[in-house]
């Protein structure tokens, strides 16, 4: 196969609640992630030299062995038991950095599924979700996307019917601000550890809650929309202002449904009914956007995450 050209969709957070401390280490959540069209690209094509080759036109990402693009096709050629396989990526990277938005997780899943093609290997969907497990908490929900309910350490995924009628959001960001996974889960077990559930019985109870929950009627019944809850958020806010001042500023967005913060931040959305809202929104917010630095995007939510566009 010549070439192969995957689009990897961004994710927001709709609900992230932090339930406890796991014995691997990492945090137990109960989310609602969704896809949204803001999207990287990343196009494929096979090397005669077995090399694992990756360039992007975006001049801060590190192109090297820790970028997931290059660890995902490490990983599948690993597994597929066939050393000779080599691939050249060229990441087209739109999604912004180390902003909640799962960018690098979206990218790997991206990797594992044109892979898989570009390859001919063809693995079916249940592999490729364990290889995405192995490589980040994010990545599973990024292949399929849409809307789902995301349980375990991100990777347990019940999904759900797409919206009613497909909300839209602005989205924002502050370009200097940036921050990273680890140190966001750090500090809330530091500051809300005491607030932890213990039990397993408990964690369901959590699960079912928002199974049954008032944002699940607002996506698929058109009822209301409840405020968001984001555990992360008031961590993340308490050492970047810009997350305050950036909520301040879509909360006074015309026909603003719920603002919250995506993931561990310090991205930041607001909710609306339609993209025309959203773009409205986008326009009557320009000039404090602006004076505060912050860029802005109207993104329609999509009800699907990694997809070769063509081969
Ligand atoms: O899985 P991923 O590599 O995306 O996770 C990055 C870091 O975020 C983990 O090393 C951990 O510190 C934190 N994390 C967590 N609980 C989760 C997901 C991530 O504590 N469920």
């Amino acid at each position: 196969m010549a070439e192969v050209v995957v689009r990897a969709a961004a994710k927001i957070n709709l609900h992230l609640e932090v339930l406890g401390l796991r014995p691997d280490g990492f945090h137990e959540l109960a989310m609602v992630m969704q896809s949204i069209d803001l999207c990287d690209e990343l196009v494929l094509a096979p090397t005669a030299d077995a090399s694992l080759q990756l360039s992007c036109d975006h001049p801060f990402l590190p192109t090297d062995g820790s970028n997931l693009i290059l660890r995902a096709a490490a990983l599948l050629r690993g597994r597929s038991g066939l050393p000779e396989l080599g691939a050249r990526m060229q990441l087209r990277k739109r999604i912004p950095i180390g902003a909640g938005l799962a960018g690098g997780s979206s990218n790997g899943a991206a990797a594992l599924v044109g892979l898989n093609c570009l390859w001919g290997l063809g693995l079916g969907p249940g592999l490729l979700a364990e290889l995405a497990a192995e490589l980040g908490s994010d990545m599973p929900f990024c292949l399929d996307g849409g809307t789902q309910l995301c349980f375990g350490r991100g990777e347990r995924l019940e999904p759900l019917a797409a919206p009613a009628s497909a909300p839209a959001v602005l989205l924002i960001k502050h370009p200097e601000a940036s921050v990273s996974t680890p140190w966001a889960y750090g500090r809330c077990r530091e500051q809300c550890s005491d607030r932890y559930l213990h039990t397993e019985a408990d964690f369901e109870r959590r699960r079912e809650a928002l199974r049954r929950g008032a944002l699940l009627g607002a996506l698929q019944e058109g009822l209301a929309w409840p405020a968001l809850r984001n555990d992360l958020q008031p961590v993340v806010a308490s050492e970047l202002p810009v997350v305050a001042e950036g909520l301040a500023i879509l909360q006074r967005a015309n026909g603003a449904l719920a603002t919250a913060m995506s993931g561990s931040g310090p991205s930041l959305f607001a909710v609306f009914d339609t993209i025309a809202a959203a773009r409205a929104a986008c326009d009557q917010l320009r000039a404090p956007l602006a004076e505060a630095g912050f860029e802005a995007w109207s993104c329609a939510t999509i009800s699907d995450g990694v997809r070769v566009v063509s081969e």
